[in-house]
């Protein structure tokens, strides 16, 4: 059976652009809850400045709270040295630092040139000196909604630069859902092939309703590292109409019922999801939450005993 490892994004990717700031409790106490679901890793935060992501402004105090269960990695965004700095504090156990493949992107998002951004980013990994794992994830890597298609040579051209500094792992974003199964694969197939020796991890949105399909092609190519987000919260403000991340509980019910192992407690993580509308006050995305498990079976209605009776 097939070994796939989670990473659960919603306390960063999705609680960053929540209109509304979620109560530092309410963070801690859904970390420590889906600590307990199975994950292999979880985005706890971002330690970018209070004044450009307003809504994680509590990192340190969320990281200081939370109970560290063995066997998860506690894994926070990190923009900088400044940040670099922060996260070290707050003992995290693996730095994720992202730039865009697309220079546009990248302007609006990171507001500095992509080779701006990877100065700052080499300059943390080398103040880290390997002290602590480096992931970095690579955002528009299969379509920029200002520059269009993501030409393969240079999504591996900026993974070849990162590679070369020694990180540990790389994540492949497709940040705002233009990726298509097809594509996937033969990206995937080349990734695997290129970065034998790394973490590789596929990060889709489910913009244009091809998360989940996105996501079994890249299993079915061996990538065996998703990132995900409980009830499917997230986006990104500069992309236009971006919806939310593929929902973890929904991609794990697929993968589960395709015969993967995914190490996580459904059941459990499905309680969460459910509590999740009540946390940000208001519905989210997630189907599996709404629906039940297909293994999760309702009692046949009265009418059918009647109905069965009369051609008895
Ligand atoms: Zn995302």
């Amino acid at each position: 059976m097939q070994r796939v490892f989670f990473n659960e994004v919603v306390t960063r990717d999705g609680f960053q652009i929540e209109p509304e700031f979620v109560p530092t409790d309410a963070k801690v106490s859904l970390v420590d809850a889906l600590s307990r679901c199975g994950y292999a890793k979880i985005e706890v935060t971002s330690f970018t400045s209070a004044k450009s992501i307003p809504m994680l402004r509590d990192a340190e105090e969320v990281m200081g709270r939370i109970e560290r269960v063995e066997g998860v990695e506690y894994t926070v965004l990190v923009p900088n040295v400044r940040g670099a700095e922060r996260a070290l504090e707050s003992r995290a156990d693996e730095f994720n630092l992202v730039m865009s493949v697309s220079e546009t992107h990248n302007l609006a998002n990171l507001r500095m040139p992509r080779e701006r951004s990877f100065a700052a980013l080499r300059e943390v990994i080398g103040l880290m000196d390997a002290r602590v794992p480096i992931n970095v994830s690579l955002s528009a890597c299969f379509g920029c909604p200002m520059e269009g298609a993501a030409p393969a040579s240079e999504v591996m051209a900026w993974a070849d630069r990162f590679a070369e500094l020694g990180v540990r792992g790389l994540t492949f974003c497709d940040t705002t859902g233009m990726a298509h199964p097809s594509q996937v694969s033969r990206l995937c197939e080349a990734l695997r092939m290129r970065y034998p020796g790394l973490q590789l991890t596929l990060h889709f949105h489910n913009t244009r309703g091809m998360g989940l399909a996105n996501v079994l092609a890249a299993a079915q190519q061996g990538i065996d590292r998703f990132d995900g987000s409980l009830g499917g919260l997230g986006g990104c403000p500069y992309a236009p109409g971006a919806s939310g991340n593929i929902c973890s509980e929904d991609a794990i019910h697929m993968l589960q019922a395709e015969g993967y192992e995914t190490g996580i407690h459904l059941a459990r993580l499905l309680v969460l999801a459910r509590q999740l509308p009540g946390i940000v006050g208001h519905a989210v995305p997630g189907q599996v939450a709404k629906a039940g498990r297909t293994v999760d079976l309702h009692p046949e209605p009265g009418l059918v005993a009647d109905i069965r009776s009369r051609f008895a």
